[in-house]
């Protein structure tokens, strides 16, 4: 077998080479941001701490953390850009927005050595699901000014594969691209595989048997990492679908590897991530903890201790693919912007997707949470597959308000749709209603 890892020397390397490099850069980046951004310079300088005297990782715990809200007050407050940006814009290549779900979007600047960074630690991630050079790739993600798109175009065409451009193409001409191109590796969004799979099947086309994809990678939603959202889109092209956390102010930072233990490997040598309790505290292996990241390689915005209100449980184990690289347990396991209380009790909607998906009567779903009858409740509507009957409905319905109940320990409402009523999403799903405060996220 040829190598499984693009860059053995990174992907294995030693913990104490990897800290000492880690250290290295995270020296180099304090120093050029305090004396490249005034955002920074203003903020180390609030801190009370002093540029030269950060010596490595042991004095991460000094640095101040960097919000998304403080990110965003910036640029409102110094239009466009904010004052982050630690480079003269004549240096810099790419501009990305994030995909705002409220207020304006970031805009993040890279130069062209920040891209390639980007799109490289992307393209290792690639590798490691098995993508190689002679592979033909279709990332169908939105064209425009999101980092998805463009990342995953360059990233399979750094490793040298043949890259089929489908982000402004409908999804009937996606379909009809990967029936009559030997298109062999797809990205996109969990929720877009699902909707492409089901708008040709009803089309009368399997893609599992009409098509030669081998590889789906997935990114934008954390659905890859769900056992039962994973089957269901493996079983739909006949694939093996690897999931690909990332975030447009940091990096494509993870990748789930071949080995499939379910471990997500972090590109550590991009971006060190801690991952902090509660108190700010590291939590150790097996640990629970926010996501926190600082930059390692970016100079336009050299993002420190980005707080990215992931949740994600340290690995308390080694991957069998023999990579040295940090791992965490099954992706990014809870959202902090996602979280919803209802009577005391907390509630992720990715807890609920685990629990309604493994149902393959079930094609699409919908979570709303509301007043009902003067109390909080949850309402799950289902849309269930046209094959079912009014005796099975009502079966499914009763069974998953069991699991559901035993699953999420609240009583939740069940209701089902008629087949095909629910909306289907194309990139990223809006799956979650909170109609107490009458804004859906
Ligand atoms: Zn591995």
């Amino acid at each position: 077998m040829a190598s499984r890892y693009l860059e053995p020397e990174i992907e294995r390397r030693s913990r104490a080479a990897m800290t000492r490099w880690q250290s290295q850069r995270l020296r180099e980046q304090v120093r050029h941001a305090a004396a490249h951004s005034p955002f920074y310079r203003r903020k180390l300088k609030a801190a009370g701490v002093n540029p030269a005297r950060i010596r490595g990782l042991e004095d991460l715990p000094r640095l101040p953390f960097t919000t998304k809200d403080e990110l965003k007050e910036n640029q409102a407050a110094r239009p466009p850009w904010g004052d982050v940006l630690a480079v003269p814009l004549a240096d810099v290549l790419r501009v990305h927005l994030t995909s705002a779900t409220t207020g304006r979007p970031l805009a993040f600047l890279d130069t062209r050595e920040d891209w390639h960074g980007f799109y490289h630690s992307y393209a290792r991630s690639l590798y490691a699901f098995g993508v190689r050079k002679a592979d033909m790739v279709m990332a169908a993600f939105s064209y425009g000014p999101w980092i998805g798109y463009w990342s995953g175009f360059h990233a399979a065409q750094d490793l040298g594969c043949l890259v089929f451009p489908v982000g402004g193409l409908s999804t009937d001409q996606r379909i009809d691209a990967l029936l009559n191109y030997p298109i062999t590796a797809l990205g996109c969004t969990p929720s877009y595989a699902l909707f492409l799979a089901e708008h040709a099947a009803k089309k009368g086309i399997d893609l599992a048997k009409d098509t030669r994809i081998r590889i789906t990678w997935h990114t934008g939603e954390p659905g890859a990492s769900i056992p039962a959202t994973r089957a269901r889109i493996e079983a739909a092209f006949g694939a093996k679908a690897y999931d690909l956390p990332g975030l447009t102010e940091i990096a494509a930072w993870g990748f789930e590897c071949d080995a499939r233990a379910g471990l997500t490997h972090v590109h550590e040598d991009y971006c060190y991530p801690e991952v902090l309790d509660e108190q700010d505290r590291p939590v150790g292996p097996g640990g629970r903890g926010e996501l926190v990241f600082t930059s390692l390689y970016r100079k336009a915005m050299p993002l420190i201790r980005y707080r990215t209100r992931d949740i994600v449980q340290v690995a308390g184990r080694t991957c069998p693919c023999g990579r040295t690289l940090r791992a965490f347990e099954g992706g990014v396991l809870a959202r902090l912007d996602d979280m919803k209380k209802v009577r005391g009790i907390i509630i992720y909607p990715r807890r609920i997707e685990e629990l309604v998906r493994p149902h393959a009567a079930v094609d699409e779903f919908q979570i709303v949470f509301r007043r009902h009858e003067g109390l909080d409740d949850i309402l799950i509507r289902i849309d269930p597959s046209p094959s079912l009957g009014p005796a099975e409905r009502d079966g499914l319905r009763t069974r998953l308000a069991d699991e559901l109940r035993t699953g999420l320990g609240i009583r939740v409402t069940v209701e089902m749709a008629e087949p095909g009523a629910l909306p289907r999403w194309d990139h990223k799903a809006r799956r979650v209603r909170d109609e107490r405060t009458e804004v859906p996220f």
